[in-house]
């Protein structure tokens, strides 16, 4: 009997859970999948399996992408705080019909020495801040600036992985371009180098960013934690791995006995 034809998979990226998927996935016949970037990083680290880059046009026009591209899955490894795409990620499947998956993994959680303050937006950490001027550490990546520029008291430390947009950069700001993972005796040098009296950053749960927060700990530093949006009730795992099996039984599923 011939064997079945590869699972034509469609990755949503932006994260590391999508790129190892995507690396994990590459040797294995019985998948062939593309992954798709929207293009904000302006070097990503691309794996070796095919890769696009840009938007869809909404929902619908995922939903096009799917049904043109006759794609049986649709993984959706997209990074935490991508709300609008990981939304339009559960519209276009429910449309289509096509299984979906999200790779969801856990949010960090404060223990015991931690001194967290746990906000939904950036508007609001921005105004907790306070009156009195402080020496901020911003880890929130480079789109999200702007409300910070309504509190130009403040001297920013803003760390991301390209510049961000200088119409978004708070006056007084010092810029570094860095790329994870980090260890937490350089955070805790650099943190004491910039003399940074709070931290404000995104619950993204990624063991890469995950230094600074044992960092802060350590010094007994403040940080202001941005929760994470609400997303769809969809399928999801936490892991790569789990994402592996969900796939493994999609395709055993796909398969005849005998194959
Ligand atoms: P978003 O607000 O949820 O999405 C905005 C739009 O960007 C989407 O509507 C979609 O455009 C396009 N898009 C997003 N992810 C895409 C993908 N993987 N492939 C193709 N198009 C995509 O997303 P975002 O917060 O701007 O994040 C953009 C990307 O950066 C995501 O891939 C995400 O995984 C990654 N990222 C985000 C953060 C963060 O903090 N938000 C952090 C690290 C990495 P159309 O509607 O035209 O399809």
């Amino acid at each position: 009997m011939t064997p079945n034809p590869p699972l034509n998979l469609l990755i949503l990226g932006g994260s590391s859970e999508a790129s190892d998927l995507a690396r994990r996935i590459a040797p294995d016949p019985r998948y062939a999948a593309t992954l798709s970037f929207a293009g904000r990083t302006r070097n990503p680290i691309l794996p070796p399996i095919p890769c696009r880059i840009g938007g869809f046009g909404g929902a619908h026009g995922l939903a096009a992408y799917l049904r043109d591209h006759a794609i049986d899955a649709l993984i959706d490894a997209t990074h935490p705080f991508a709300a609008r795409i990981t939304a339009n990620a559960a519209q276009a499947a429910a449309i289509t019909a096509t299984p979906l998956l999200r790779i969801d993994r856990p949010a960090w959680q404060p223990v015991a020495a931690d001194r967290w303050i746990e906000l939904p937006t950036m508007a609001a950490a921005a105004a907790a801040i306070g009156p009195t001027p402080r020496r901020v550490f911003l880890t929130i990546g480079q789109q999200d600036l702007a409300p910070f520029r309504a509190t130009p008291r403040h001297h920013y430390l803003i760390r991301s992985i390209d510049p961000p947009d200088p119409d978004l950069i708070p006056p007084d700001a010092t810029l570094i371009t860095a790329r994870g993972p980090f260890d937490e005796e350089a955070e805790r040098t650099l943190l004491r180098a910039h003399r940074i009296d709070i931290l404000v950053t995104k619950n993204a749960g990624a063991a890469a960013t995950e230094a600074k927060l044992a960092a802060a700990r350590s010094l007994a530093l403040p940080v202001i934690m941005i929760a994470r949006p609400p997303t769809p009730p969809v399928d999801r795992v936490e892991t790569v791995t789990a994402a592996l099996d969900w796939l493994a039984r999609l395709h055993d599923a796909a398969t005849p006995r005998g194959v």
